[in-house]
């Protein structure tokens, strides 16, 4: 193939252009050629790097066999169902394997079960599978049905935005069948469950109700447990919520305020005791005065507001406040002589000790009815005397009197502007406000500035120890994080004692104990990791990379298989689990090599 010899000796114009022609067609050809080559070998790279991992770790969801009904209301804990008098549900004896626990039985054509919820990732897939049986009693009905699974993709926020149905599959009369699924999670993602639903009326049974993720699963949370629980306390002198009471959301209003403080200062002394003896860290959400050693040179702070919306028309047991500068009752001595106004001395001993500081805000004034300037002032008093104590500004915030409702834009941001990371005693008794999970206790990002995350809270009084070992419960069985709290001068009283020692031995078992903003960063790192598996066979090769500035410590990671030996970055050892357990600081990438014999 020549061309550009120069002429023709039989030059023509018009043959001289088919030849051209002729010749740009067989260059087309290579060139397609060539192109449609280079395409078919990079489609085989990409297939290869990107072909659909095959292995799916065990279960991942909690009481998937149905064993836990602690409230004996018919539905295992953690599971719902259309119909919460459980009518159509119930829990059976008949099993795969006889003597093997729990099946559930269905029954009705709009009922369903739906199984606790799990955390998932954006574009990994998830395995669902079950045994089912069809199981009329009816002579004239014994036949087959079908059964759909539907997997609910719920976001951050807890918002079911995506609803995704299994193909129909045939449920056998009287004869175990295996239904299976496997979906990806769709961008968003942050939680799935799955619902079973019966196509007719035939009554159904499932057994061996299994869920899963293809690949390598990160938990939750660190060394394997199930559930986050934090033990929080508003710890606040006489200048707190006691002398600017408020009848709201507080049992001990009518009390002399003196009183109550000396049982907030005796209350944090009693809690740090008993938290030294279990190894036991919580958070202390302190109000400024808790930070002042005394006041006898009369500082003035945030300029001494009047809070004109402190009236009883908004629930303060008089309208005092409306006419007097909230800190006028300041003693102006120092903590010998009114250790019930300061606790400077003792805040110190209880950072010294490891326990958690965070802003109870420094006023103790109610988030509904003051606006961004009067936050700005709050935290800057609160950060000025927390400083003088030596003790960092707070990233945690509890609001006093549960008084989140009707905090504007403007507002949040100032917290968001000041660090704040985490809120809690947020509005619980109104729920067209309620910003908590107080379902699955799931941490939830605030609505409008995902920099901040809400955890949910639950007041800790002796007669309600066993709704509250519900409550724990349900945040295991969804695997969710909770705060478990009281005013400082509720843990005085030998109950009192003995109830928080009893959550402390129930939260032990199962819940990784730790002050709210470590809970909240575990959670946002764990999030933000990326996983890439590099080969499956004959190793099963992944990297984990940990992009943010928090280390963390007893990763748990479910594996999909259960390997002889395991390499972690280099160091080789004999392993006998599928659940791995490693620590990954900040700003690191780990490989992690699994040898299945
Ligand atoms: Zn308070």
């Amino acid at each position: 193939m020549r061309f550009g010899t120069g002429l023709t000796p039989c030059y023509n114009k018009s043959a001289l252009r088919t030849r051209i022609r002729r010749i740009q067609r067989r260059k087309i050809v290579s060139i397609v050629l060539v192109v449609a080559v280079l395409l078919f070998a990079v489609r085989v790279l990409l297939v290869r790097a990107g072909s659909p991992l095959q292995l799916a770790g065990p279960n991942l969801v909690a009481n998937n066999n149905f064993a836990i009904d602690s409230d004996n209301n018919g539905i295992p804990d953690g599971w719902t169902t259309a119909f919460p008098d459980a009518k159509g549900i119930q829990r059976r004896k008949f099993t795969v394997t006889p003597g093997s626990g729990y099946s559930m039985y269905i029954a009705g054509v709009n009922n369903w079960l739906r199984s606790p919820l799990i955390d998932v990732r954006p574009g990994e897939s998830y395995l669902v599978s079950l045994q089912a049986l069809a199981d009329n009693t009816e002579p004239n009905k014994q036949s087959p049905t079908q059964v759909e699974l539907w997997f609910h993709w719920l976001d951050a926020r807890g918002i079911d935005f995506n609803i995704d149905l299994s193909d129909r599959q045939t449920v056998p009369y009287r004869q175990w069948a295996a239904i299976t699924a496997t979906r990806q999670a769709p961008p968003r993602a942050a939680q799935l469950s799955i619902s079973i639903h019966p196509l007719t009326d035939d009554r159904i049974v499932v057994d061996q109700f299994r869920l899963s993720q293809v690949g390598v699963h990160i938990g939750a949370w660190p060394n394997g447990k199930a559930a986050a629980l934090a033990f929080s306390f508003d710890y606040e002198t006489e200048m707190g919520g006691l002398i600017h009471t408020r009848s709201e959301d507080d049992p001990n209003a009518t009390t002399d305020p003196q009183q109550r403080a000396q049982r907030m200062r005796a209350g944090a002394d009693l809690i740090l005791a008993l938290f030294q003896r279990e190894g036991v860290r919580g958070t202390f959400y302190t109000t400024g005065y808790n930070f002042l050693t005394g006041n006898r040179d009369g500082r003035v702070f945030m300029n001494n507001p009047t809070y004109t919306w402190a009236t009883t028309d908004n629930r303060w047991a008089t309208n005092y406040w409306q006419s007097h500068p909230w800190f006028s009752s300041d003693p102006h001595t120092d903590e010998q002589a009114n250790p019930e106004w300061y606790f400077g001395s003792q805040v110190r001993r209880l950072y010294a000790a490891g326990q958690d500081i965070q802003s109870h805000t420094f006023a103790h004034f109610a988030g509904s009815y003051v606006g961004p300037d009067d936050w700005r002032a709050d935290f800057a008093a609160w950060k000025a005397v927390a400083a003088e104590q030596e003790i960092a500004p707070a990233t945690s915030l509890a609001f006093p009197w549960s008084s989140s409702a009707g905090m504007t834009a403007q507002s949040w941001q100032v917290l968001a502007d000041n660090g704040i990371r985490s809120v809690t005693r947020t509005n619980w008794s109104q729920p067209r406000f309620a910003l908590a999970d107080r379902t699955t206790y799931a941490l939830r990002p605030l609505p409008i500035n995902k920099e901040i995350t809400v955890i949910a809270d639950e007041y800790v009084q002796p007669p309600q120890l066993p709704q509250l070992e519900a409550r724990v419960a349900a945040a295991v069985a969804n695997g969710g994080a909770i705060d478990l709290w009281a005013h400082t001068e509720e843990t005085v009283s030998a109950a009192q004692q003995a109830t928080w020692q009893a959550l402390v031995h129930v939260a032990k078992q199962r819940c990784w104990i730790a002050p709210v903003p470590e809970i909240v960063a575990y959670h946002t790192t764990v999030r933000d990791l990326r996983v890439v598996v590099r080969s499956e066979q004959p190793q099963y090769v992944f990297q984990i990379t940990n992009p943010d500035n928090t280390d963390l410590h007893g990763l748990t990671l479910t594996l999909p298989m259960q390997p002889k030996t395991v390499q972690i970055g280099g160091v080789r050892q004999a392993f006998t689990s599928n659940q791995l357990q490693l620590d990954l600081p900040a700003h690191h990438t780990v490989e992690v090599t699994l040898w299945p014999a």
